[in-house]
Formats: C-alpha cells, sequence, structure tokens
C-alpha cells in the first residue's frame, strides 16, 4: 500500500512561524506512523512562490521576485529540518518542472472545454492575491484578512467553469462521507458548494510573475491554481529519473489549515475533475494555534518561536505539545507558559521519570536484565487493543486522540508503580517473583508506549527503545507482550532534562 501526505506549501513572502511547524509537525507524525505499518510513504511539502504579495514583498526589499523565493524557500527547509522532518522531497513553485506540469495540466482543462474567457469585476485584495465578494467585506471595503481598504478592480481574464463542477462535487461529498474531516469543516464545504459556486478566473492579466498562461502569453496562471497543482506535479520529477505519479497518486490526505478550505475542498477536487485527473482521498483541517494573553515564561519570552523552543527544548518537546494541548482540527490556546508545565509535569515526569525509575530498578535489582517473567493480567489488559485504536485514530487524522490513548497508559504505568512499589519488593525475600512481573510489566509497557510514541518524539522515543534494549520498531511490535524479558538495559540519559533559563541579561 501507498500512503501519500502532503502539507500546503508555504507563502514565501513572510517568516515561518509556528503555524507553519504546526501541519509539518502533524504530516511528519502521519508519515512515520505509516512507514510503521510498513507502508510505503512519500511526504512533500514546499514553497509557494509566485503571485503579487511576493512580488511587492520583493520590490519592498529592493531584489527579485526570485531572489526573495530563494532566500525565504531557505527558512523553510531549515523550519522543516528542524523539526525532525522525513520529507521526501521540497517542492518550489519555481521548480521548471512543476511550470511544465501546470501548463500540461491547465491545457488538459481549456481543451476539455472547461475554460472561457470574461471579464472581471470584484473587490481584490493584493494580499490575498484574491477578490472577495460583498459579503466577505468588514468595515465598508476592508479585506477580512488584511484590513486593508480594497479597490473594486476590472480585468479580462481566463476562467475556470467551477459552476460545472457543483453536481458533481455534491455526489462526491454524499459519496464519500469522509472526503474532509473533521466533520465540521466536511459540513462547511458542502454548504459552500450547496450555497452556489460561481466561475474562478483562472489567470491574471496585470501579473507577470507566474507561469504563463499557454495559449495567452499575455496572461499568468492565477497564484493559487498553480500552487494547488505542485500535490500532482511533485511526484512527477521527485525523484530523478522516476514518475511516482501512478504509485502515489491519488493523494492519501493534504493537511491545511481551515482558512484554506475552499480552495482543497471545492476549488482544487473540480480542478481534478476538469483534468480527469482523480480526487484525493481525504482533506485533513486544522484549527489554529491562538496565543493570546499571557505571562511571560522564564526562558521563552510570550511567544512560541519554533525554532527558539526547539533550541531551548528540543524538537521532540515542540512536536509534543503542540499536538497535546490543542485537539487537532480545532482551535485552542497555547502559551509559553503552557508549554513549559506540559514539559515538566508530563514529558520529565510522567514519561522520563517513569524511564529512568524503571531502568535504573532494573539496574540494581536484576543486574541489567528485564526479568522473564510474566505480567499481571491487570496490566495487560490495559494495552489490549491500544495499537488498534491509534492506528484508527490517525486514519481519521485525529493526533491528539491517538496521543492521548497512548498517554493514558503513560499514566497507567505510573500509577502502577505506586501501587506495586517494587522497591519493597525488593527489600522482602518473598517478593522476588512479584518484584520479576512487576518490572517486565513496567519495561513492556514502556517498550509498547515508546513504539507508539516514535512519530510523535521520534528522538527521545528511539533512545528509550535503545536503551530497554528493543529491536523492532513496527507498528506489529506494540503489543504489550510481543517480547518476553532478557534484554540487556542500556543507559538513555536524561530524556527530557531540566531546562534552565537563559540569563536575564542577554535580552
Ligand atoms: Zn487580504
Amino acid at each position: 500500500m501507498a500512503f501519500y501526505v502532503t502539507t500546503p506549501i508555504y507563502y514565501v513572502n513572510a517568516e515561518p512561524h509556528l503555524g507553519h511547524a504546526y501541519t509539518t509537525i502533524a504530516a511528519d507524525v502521519l508519515a512515520r506512523h505509516m512507514r510503521q505499518r510498513g507502508e510505503e510513504v512519500f511526504f512533500l511539502t514546499g514553497t509557494d512562490e509566485h503571485g503579487e504579495p511576493v512580488t511587492q514583498a520583493a520590490e519592498k526589499l529592493g531584489i527579485t521576485p526570485r531572489e526573495l523565493g530563494d532566500r525565504n524557500a531557505v527558512h523553510f527547509r531549515e523550519l522543516a529540518a528542524k523539526v525532525n522532518a522525513t520529507n521526501d522531497f521540497f517542492i518550489r513553485t519555481t521548480d521548471p518542472e512543476h511550470e511544465a506540469v501546470v501548463a500540461e495540466v491547465v491545457t488538459r482543462i481549456h481543451d476539455n472545454g472547461h475554460v472561457y474567457e470574461g471579464t472581471y469585476e470584484g473587490w481584490y485584495c493584493p494580499r490575498c492575491a484574491d477578490f472577495k465578494t460583498d459579503s466577505e467585506l468588514v468595515d465598508g471595503n476592508k479585506c477580512p484578512i488584511h484590513l486593508i481598504v480594497l479597490e473594486r478592480e476590472k480585468e479580462d481574464n481566463w476562467f475556470f467553469r467551477l459552476s460545472a463542477f457543483q453536481e458533481p462535487l455534491e455526489r462526491l461529498y454524499t459519496e464519500r462521507s469522509d472526503f474532509v474531516v473533521p466533520e465540521i469543516r466536511f459540513n462547511e464545504a458542502l454548504s459552500f458548494i450547496k450555497g452556489g459556486l460561481r466561475d474562478l478566473s483562472l489567470s491574471r492579466a496585470r501579473l507577470k510573475w507566474g507561469v504563463p498562461v499557454p495559449w495567452d502569453g499575455s496572461q499568468v496562471i492565477y497564484v493559487w491554481i498553480d500552487a494547488l497543482l505542485n500535490y500532482y506535479s511533485a511526484l512527477s520529477y521527485a525523484r530523478h529519473g522516476e514518475d511516482l505519479t501512478g504509485r502515489f497518486w491519488p493523494a492519501s490526505v493534504h493537511l491545511i489549515g481551515k482558512d484554506i478550505l475552499k480552495f482543497h475542498a471545492v476549488i482544487w477536487p473540480a480542478l481534478l475533475m476538469a483534468a480527469e485527473i482523480d480526487v484525493p482521498e481525504r482533506v485533513g483541517i486544522h484549527g489554529y494555534l491562538l496565543m493570546g494573553e499571557h505571562k511571560m515564561s522564564k526562558s521563552l519570552g510570550n511567544v512560541i518561536d519554533p525554532f527558539q523552543v526547539v533550541d531551548v527544548y528540543g524538537e521532540d518537546a515542540l512536536r509534543f505539545y503542540v499536538l497535546r494541548e490543542v485537539r487537532f482540527g480545532h482551535d485552542g490556546e497555547v502559551s509559553p507558559e503552557g508549554f513549559e508545565q506540559r514539559y515538566t509535569s508530563e514529558l520529565a515526569n510522567e514519561y522520563g521519570n517513569l524511564a529512568s525509575r524503571t531502568l535504573a530498578m532494573i539496574g540494581r535489582y536484576r543486574d541489567g536484565l528485564v526479568p522473564k517473567a510474566e505480567a499481571a493480567t491487570d496490566l495487560a489488559v490495559h494495552f489490549d487493543g491500544l495499537a488498534e485504536q491509534v492506528c484508527a485514530e490517525l486514519d481519521r487524522v485525529e493526533l491528539t486522540l491517538a496521543l492521548d490513548a497512548v498517554w493514558q497508559r503513560v499514566k497507567r504505568l505510573n500509577a502502577y508503580v505506586q501501587d506495586e512499589q517494587p522497591w519493597k519488593l525488593a527489600k522482602d525475600a518473598g517478593g522476588a517473583e512479584q518484584l520479576d512481573s512487576v518490572l517486565y510489566g513496567l519495561a513492556e509497557g514502556l517498550r509498547v508506549v515508546s513504539v507508539l510514541l516514535l512519530p510523535y518524539m521520534p528522538a527521545a522515543a528511539e533512545r528509550l527503545l535503545a536503551a530497554l534494549g528493543a529491536g523492532e520498531r513496527s507498528l506489529d511490535s506494540a503489543r504489550f507482550g510481543a517480547v518476553g524479558g532478557g534484554a540487556r538495559i542500556g543507559e538513555p540519559g536524561q530524556l527530557f532534562p531540566r531546562v534552565e533559563p537563559p540569563e536575564a541579561s542577554a535580552a
């Protein structure tokens, strides 16, 4: 089986921030999880580099749009590496191979009779690179996103007959109730479709920075259509000398933020239908990580900057926090203090301390060998069906629910240590068999949760698995009791060490 996951391509007129890191982390969790399931995986991210906003930002800096793209694409590549993303390719819409596919697909849509010439008039936001309808405007005639005053603009350009796809789109939504997840976003997209679809400009006349319309050199392809096609074009040239389209298309999941729902859940499938290309299996929508009013945190100040968090706490902590704190698919508050609290209470205490205590007790009481013993049934039973539950949640793009299912077992193991008090058993000559069972159960439980946590916290979980002497990383091995005792344990070091706030004078 093949699994193809994408992030949106990030717009190069701005610097990467937590929102970009969030989607990339989420996509990476799915990619790593599917590899554990033995699927053949392709994971794509990249940058969107055409359009008026890039031209304007470049002009301000006195450089060409190409130079701005080159400069900022580097930062987005760095962000992916910084959060330990395992993307297979990094696409840029200025890649000549991508531009060639855009021209080819748009020509196909044209030749299939879905393109016509017309005049567009509307409220144009240069920063959105999009026209706004009267009902979208706020405060009279301002962009609802950028709150800048918009001008009424008129131009001749090429139109995509989106209205002709209303019925096929409604059918798609009827046949595939999980085409968009979560359900609230499915309903939002469907009601947008049912509200009636207006045709869409496929090209822009005034702009030069884009892919030329193949049959009309005076126009360039509208930046959104150019951008959406990245998901399809990348497969044709990502691997040198090989076309991966047959293997990985249609995409399994496009992960996006809710602000670009309309483009991905309505326009994108219609474009693909018009070009006679299969539509993706799923569009997974996440909400916003909100940063409201907060007290300053000692080490992170008052914003969560992904680069800074990783420098201070490591990438695993950031990955864990953003997926743990806010249910994926929903909006929620994040804050530096909230981050530090979860880091200490959950990562350092519940997981890190559990690991170091368990390894220390096996070292001290059993000479560093995990006892060959039976785990107590009342412990083992908590792990029944866990791997299946994680798979089912991740199939629905419920990244937070899957993580929570695993974390409940981490908490369970902590409670088990408190209940059994192995240090007391060690002092009791008659407690040897019971101690074997407890230590084995703890080691095995830690092994199972760590295999399931690998996609979320790849470095820390890997270090612990190595210290437990565990060889397997596949999802099949995430079954309690799959590994008997006998492994020689090692020393993982502190998985989540205490972090000292930086010197105040540094600011
Ligand atoms: Zn705008």
